[in-house]
């Protein structure tokens, strides 16, 4: 390794602050996937807040027959007055009752849940062999054990033990995290073109095509908060390929690239494939680079998408990340991230989040992406600010939504500058 590459692969100092922090909790991640898995039924266990959460967030979304509900716990429950168990049976057996068409039920866990000891996983299992046909599968979104991206990692996690085993011989790969099918369907053709024909996805967009996953399945992750799903996965004896977040049109190339590494695809055959979809990146982002060049942007702790896309807009756009906070840093799958983040910038994992508050006001960014609970305290005080959930709800990944994502970041800014040209 030259001397560059080995002062850049040197453990970056990282700030490590415990405190008030501002995120949602893991059951939000819920929104996201409910749509992804179509036949699959999220039952929170949990409290009148959990369903104000999950209804104000995702109230909007829902056209038909919806496809999460809240359980409520009630007083008598929390004090132990009533059996939370024999009440959860006859919710789930209503539901199943009444809507056959239900494949896959997750029991998710709360902090009511949590508090009251309900053991869901026992629920889970117990459930199972009274409802044949459906799988039913359990994990915590509570905002004592997850925040916000986390509640994905916990669901996909529960899923892999349900995954069925391939074949030994079987080479296989695995795209790890919910993207919307438009997105998923691109790099599947993509990967097809590269010569790799077994694809399989985590989550499926049904529950019967669960995959099948074994020693001769290398995987890589499309989403930066998957830490547990990928131990769960690497404990079946899954591979997992280190590589950038497919975030831009470098990111991409990159995350690609590693597939086509580990299937032994020649180099010029990949060239050929990435370079129109490349070309497309560059060139769409050149429009906003105009804009965004120069700025500086603070991230604070929300998603875990902060570090892939502090590295996207430095890189790729020219921006200045003064700080990239993120709830949970994970070294080794963001390894070839914080090699690519330019020098200087301040990492900093978990929040207090007052402290924090202090240093944006004293950097005065141009942007601050932040929670929709920060964001309208700080435009008052004359910050501009990004709504960090629109990252995840949007699709942002691969070649063809790199100026779709980089538009997300120029838009405040472009508002900003509307405001100040009107008259006073
Ligand atoms: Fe609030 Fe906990 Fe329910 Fe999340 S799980 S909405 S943090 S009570």
């Amino acid at each position: 390794m030259n001397t560059a590459l080995a002062a850049a692969a040197a453990p970056r100092p990282i700030l490590r602050e415990r405190g008030q922090r501002e995120v949602f909790c893991g059951l939000t991640g819920i929104i996201w996937l409910h749509r992804k898995v179509q036949d699959a039924f999220f039952l929170v266990v949990g409290s009148r807040t959990c369903a104000h959460l999950l209804q104000s967030a995702a109230g909007v979304m829902v056209f038909a027959e919806p496809r999460f509900a809240t359980a409520i716990i009630e007083e008598r429950d929390l004090a132990g007055l009533a059996d939370a168990n024999e009440e959860l049976d006859r919710v789930v057996a209503k539901l199943l009752a009444r809507r056959p068409e239900i494949k896959l039920l997750f029991l998710v866990g709360s902090c009511p849940s949590e508090v009251i000891k309900l053991d869901l996983s026992r629920a889970a299992a117990r459930l199972s062999e009274s409802q044949p046909g459906v799988k039913i599968l359990n994990y915590s979104g509570s905002g004592i054990e997850t925040t916000f991206t986390q509640g994905e990692d916990a669901c996909l996690a529960a899923l892999v033990p349900a995954c069925p085993v391939a074949p030994t011989n079987a080479r296989r790969l695995l795209i790890v995290g919910a993207l919307p099918d438009i997105v998923e369907d691109q790099f599947r053709r993509l990967f097809a073109e590269l010569g790799i024909e077994r694809v399989d996805s985590l989550p499926p967009r049904r529950a019967k095509d669960l995959p099948q996953v074994g020693p001769g399945t290398v995987f890589l992750l499309a989403q930066p908060f998957l830490g547990d799903t990928a131990q769960a996965l690497e404990d079946r004896g899954c591979k997992h390929l280190p590589a950038l977040f497919p975030f831009g049109a470098e990111g991409t190339t990159a995350w690609l690239h590693a597939a086509a590494q580990a299937f032994g695809i020649d180099e010029m055959h990949f060239r050929a494939v990435v370079a129109p979809g490349r070309a497309r990146a560059k060139r769409a982002l050149e429009r906003h680079a105009e804009r965004l060049a120069g700025k500086t942007i603070f991230f604070m702790p929300d998603s875990q998408l902060e570090v892939p896309l502090a590295r996207f807009l430095a890189n790729e756009l020219g921006m200045t990340p003064i700080e990239v906070g993120t709830p949970y840093l994970h070294r080794a799958h963001m390894a070839d991230e914080l090699i690519a983040l330019p020098e200087g910038v301040l990492i900093s994992e978990g929040q207090d989040v007052d402290k924090q508050l202090d240093r944006v006001r004293a950097a005065k960014p141009d942007l601050t992406v932040c929670g929709l609970g920060l964001a309208n305290p700080l435009e008052r005080e004359g910050l501009t600010t990004k709504w960090s959930i629109e990252l995840v709800f949007s699709p942002v990944h691969g070649f063809d939504q790199a100026g779709d994502l980089a538009e997300l970041f120029a838009r405040p800014l472009v508002r900003r500058d509307k405001v100040a040209s009107l008259p006073k």
